[in-house]
């Protein structure tokens, strides 16, 4: 037999072997059937009861992690299935029709839906896509067809799809995750990121992936060679673990730098933080020789739920993340919902370039109930540590002015009814909009620091969707177009004396770590795999050269120029 590879982006480095999950929804096609009542009628009777035993497990499951701690909703669901409404319905069809139970639950199931759904009312339409959800799943245990529910995975899978949504990879429990691979996608998509943030090997952007893979097929992810190996012989086996133990072994040699200083050879000192997508990510942080965290995503904590977060829920999750790290700085960004990231509780408007639409901080202003009750938390949650509030692509001086009059509205209230508020709360804003880059000096004025999100501003820059593969050669980090605006975020923001970081991937890339040093980048914020490599990197580098580089990049003209270029000084200086 012929081993098949396919050839992938590797956005987070690794190898893992293990079985696949494919990431879909099986189609059931529902016929009708003419059937005997009485064995119709106990079919439902116990594929009811099989739908009501799996949510109680996923609440049983969702309440032992904090992340899923809002799980009223599963009880109500299970109120639904047993809706003595729809039961009737149901087996009144069986006996009147003598059908099949499918039919009789799909017929009725969708005189439920349609009555939801025309009731006008924003809470019932969201309960007619929860019914619709649990009928695919009553539907499920008639025909005998395996549910998709990722939160029932109970052994290690490589989870794979066409695309994969985060809230769907944030139901599996962690420990069972072995690797990603995608269909679509790039370096700067959210399950790369999520892959990283969790370590977990992940190849996307796998031309025709779906066509070649099947469940359960058994394949190797090779992260760092950007290849998958489908149904891998004893051979392949064997060559893989190798590779595998000595990564490992690599990774462990960097562990003596866990607790160094990240220090040029002529005493430039810089911070490497990490970026984390989920608070579980917090456990492995201690190894990863961060100096504290320069992105926490907070839109994970409203992605994979059924209602937005309450204030207490959310300050006990941002207390208990200040705490796990006392002394260090924690950088919390504030909702960055839209575009591939939203909520499903929350009504989306119709938008035909949502990356450039409702989003972020845009969403944050126009929805300020979530907003405030946000700030709130994070206010209150502010005296446990050392915390610093992000806020994601600001566009205008006016959005932030706005930003900080309501920041500033939500304090006054709380100190008002005695709630304290650490006065050592830093407010930065996010630079990923091009707008910004180039007015980055007026907007440094109003905040305490600036942090560069190259995963839009590359995007924006070079108007090339982070989530088409079909552009994804235009994701050109080094390119001086990039470079220039990078230096004129960094120049503006210490023209008045601020601190600017990065926590956009390019922060992670060490290809462009030599030359972010010489632009004067003070905080690099990466994924925590990258973390001990950079300072490696960075303590063998001298920050006069690195100045020097870094002048002469933003001159060139090309990439692949500037590529060279960097490529020549690190190994120059590697002997
Ligand atoms: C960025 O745009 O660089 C960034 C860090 O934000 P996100 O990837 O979450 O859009
Ligand atoms: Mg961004």
């Amino acid at each position: 037999m012929v081993v098949m590879k396919l050839s992938g982006i590797a956005v987070s480095p690794g190898i893992a072997e293990g079985k696949i999950y494919l990431v879909e929804e099986p189609k059931i096609a529902v016929q009708r059937v003419p059937s005997d009542p009485e064995i119709e009628k106990k079919r439902f009777d116990h594929a009811l009861d099989e739908t009501v035993s799996d949510l109680e497990h996923i609440r049983d499951t969702a309440a032992a992690q904090l992340a899923h701690s809002d799980v009223d909703i599963l009880d109500a669901h299970v109120l639904m299935v047993r809706d003595p409404d729809l039961i009737d319905g149901v087996t009144r069809l069986i006996d009147e029709d003598r059908c099949n139970a499918e039919y009789a639950v799909d017929i009725v199931g969708r005189m439920f839906i349609s009555s939801f759904e025309n009731m006008n009312n924003e809470y019932m339409r969201t309960r007619a896509a929860d019914l619709k959800g649990l009928l695919y799943r009553i539907l499920c245990h008639l025909s005998d067809v395996q549910i998709p529910d990722l939160s029932l995975i109970r052994e290690p899978v490589i989870l794979a799809g066409k695309d994969i949504n985060v809230s769907d990879a944030l139901a599996v429990d962690q420990r069972y995750i072995k690797g990603f691979l995608t269909q679509s996608g790039s370096l700067t998509s959210h399950v790369a990121i999520l892959a990283r943030s969790i370590d977990k090997p992940a190849l996307v952007g796998i031309r025709k992936l779906t066509k070649y893979i099947d469940q359960g097929d058994t394949v190797i992810i090779d992260g760092i060679g950007g290849q998958l190996i489908i149904d891998p012989e004893e051979e392949e086996i064997q060559l893989y673990r190798d590779k595998k133990a000595a990564y490992t072994e690599d990774k462990k040699k960097l562990l003596s730098l866990k607790d160094a200083e990240t220090r040029t050879t002529d005493d430039h000192v810089v911070e490497l933080y990490a970026n984390m997508a989920t608070q579980t990510s917090m456990d492995t942080i201690g190894d990863s020789g961060a100096e504290g965290i320069g992105l926490f995503r907070s839109e994970f904590l409203y992605l994979d739920r059924d209602s937005a977060p309450g204030e207490d829920l959310q300050y006990r999750i941002y207390k208990s993340i200040l705490e796990s790290m006392p002394d260090r700085r924690i950088i919390i960004r504030t909702l960055d919902v839209g575009a591939d990231r939203f909520p499903k509780y929350i009504r989306r408007g119709r938008e035909a370039n949502p990356f450039l639409g409702v989003r972020a901080i845009r969403f944050s202003l126009q929805n300020q109930e979530i907003f405030r009750t946000q700030l709130r938390a994070l206010m209150r949650a502010s005296v446990h540590g050392r915390l610093s509030v992000l806020l994601p692509m600001i566009a205008t001086l006016d959005e932030l002015l706005e930003a900080k009059q309501i920041f500033a509205e939500e304090k006054e209230k709380l100190l008002e009814n005695n709630i304290p508020v650490s006065d050592e709360m830093e407010l930065g804003i996010m630079i990923e909009v091009p707008s910004a880059a180039l007015m980055a000096e007026s907007l440094a004025k109003e905040v305490d620091f600036l942090s560069i999100g190259t995963n839009d501003l590359i995007q924006f820059t070079f108007a090339a969707d982070r989530m088409s593969e079909n552009v994804s050669y235009l994701y050109q980090p080094l390119h001086p177009a990039v470079l220039r605006l990078i230096k004129m975020i960094i120049d503006g923001a210490h023209a008045h004396g601020r601190w600017c970081g990065m926590c956009g991937e390019m922060a992670g890339d060490l290809e462009a770590v030599p030359v972010l040093l010489g632009l004067g980048l003070d905080m690099f914020s990466m994924s925590e795999t990258f973390i001990l490599s950079a300072r490696k990197l960075i303590n063998s580098l001298n920050y006069k050269e690195m100045t020097k580089l870094a002048e002469q990049a933003v001159s060139m003209s090309s990439a692949k120029e500037v590529q060279e270029l960097v490529r020549e000084a690190i190994m120059n200086h590697n002997g």
